[in-house]
């Protein structure tokens, strides 16, 4: 029988392994007291050496290591490295708020969705990020820095959709009120628009805030730079995100980046505001919505330009004038390249 990955439990599933294991049902909270603070099964020092040893035999936690860590002199966003148990590495970036701490965490090992501005794709995907990985992100990063986590965005390395059950898993984990207890109302999930799987979230009534990567606001611009396109049109996806918005009542956050000379003209944000109207529209009405505008991170190995900044200003006011709310993202550890897919590819090398 293989090890339980103790990390990756709810706190019944964590009493009924524990009775599997002939323990009392009552050591559960404990140990996921200590579970959820990120402490190794040596350091769980009130729980008596027989069930540490059989913890050891039976059981392994998938909690990321901390391999490089990146603390921005700026803003003091930090930047994690972490090792996964099979030697693997993904991102998360710890971002300070006044409204809180949030991270941004990673949820595939690589990405297999091909777009040609992402350094997280480059290499494709290795394997999909564990429900316990993903929660191990949000513990070893609160750990490390000794604070509470309180916001959660899915927008590091790799594409949530692509690995749905561990997603929606990990959701449940962090919402867990014995546990970390992030609201939903706290959680961002960003996608390239994987159509089936935005439907199959919103039946999930899981009420988190589903961001969608545009980028582009016609199919030819848009299936140029990201292949999901091609197989989920815009036709498609503008729906999805609309039942989307009518089933969760949950404003969309839809991302937008701009890249210099190709998507960033008056034209193109005219573009977009059409396409905004035309599925996000009632009785002639805007529906609450969010565009978030991300003046591209430039990366090594990619032929893009960020767009300048009268540009982006210009692209934020064309659409604030057309009643579309958005605003541009601030830019956080800008000295340690805090964009996501690139440390890995350092790692890599
Ligand atoms: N797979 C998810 C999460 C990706 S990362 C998705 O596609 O939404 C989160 C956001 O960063 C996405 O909108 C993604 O398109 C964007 N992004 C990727 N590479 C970027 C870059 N070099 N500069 C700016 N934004 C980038």
């Amino acid at each position: 029988m293989g090890k339980t990955d103790i990390l990756g439990l709810l706190p019944d599933e964590l009493s009924d392994f524990l009775v599997s294991i002939g323990e009392p049902k009552y050591r559960g909270a404990q140990l996921y007291g200590w579970l959820m603070k990120g402490r190794e099964i040596g350091e769980m020092t009130n729980l008596p050496a027989s069930l540490r040893e059989k913890l050891a035999e039976h059981a392994e936690m998938r909690l990321p290591k901390v391999e490089r860590k990146l603390v921005s002199k700026l803003d003091g966003t930090v930047k994690y490295l972490f090792r996964l148990i099979d030697g693997e590495c993904v991102e998360s970036v710890v971002m300070r708020y006044e409204h809180g701490i949030s991270i941004c965490i990673s949820s595939e090992v690589g990405c297999p969705m091909g777009c040609v501005f992402c350094a997280s794709t480059i290499g494709g995907k290795v394997r999909n990020l564990t429900a316990s990985e993903m929660l191990g992100q949000i513990v070893a990063a609160s750990r490390d820095i000794g604070e509470r986590i309180s916001n959660v965005v899915m927008m590091g390395i790799g594409e949530p959709l692509d690995n749905y059950d561990n997603t929606v898993r990990f959701l449940r984990l962090v919402n867990e009120e014995k546990g970390l207890g992030i609201g939903y109302r706290h959680i961002s999930l960003s996608t390239c628009g994987v159509v089936p799987m935005i439907d199959r979230l919103r039946e999930e009534n899981i009420p988190i805030t589903l961001s969608v990567s545009l980028h582009a606001a016609e199919d030819e611009a848009r299936s140029a730079i990201m292949p999901i396109n091609r197989r989920y049109p815009l036709g498609e996806l503008m729906p999805a995100c609309r039942r989307y918005f009518d089933g969760s009542g949950r404003r969309i956050s839809f991302e937008y980046t701009l890249i210099r000379g190709k998507n960033d003209s008056e034209k193109n944000a005219d573009t977009l505001v059409q396409l905004l109207r035309k599925y996000f529209s009632d009785k002639g009405k805007l529906l609450p919505l969010h565009v978030n505008l991300i003046p591209v991170n430039e990366v090594k190995e990619r032929d893009f330009s960020r767009s300048d900044k009268a540009a982006v200003d210009n692209f934020a006011r064309f659409l604030n004038s057309k009643g579309v709310n958005a605003t541009v993202r601030r830019r956080l550890g800008s000295d340690i390249n805090a964009s996501c897919g690139q440390l890995r590819r350092e790692s890599q090398r």
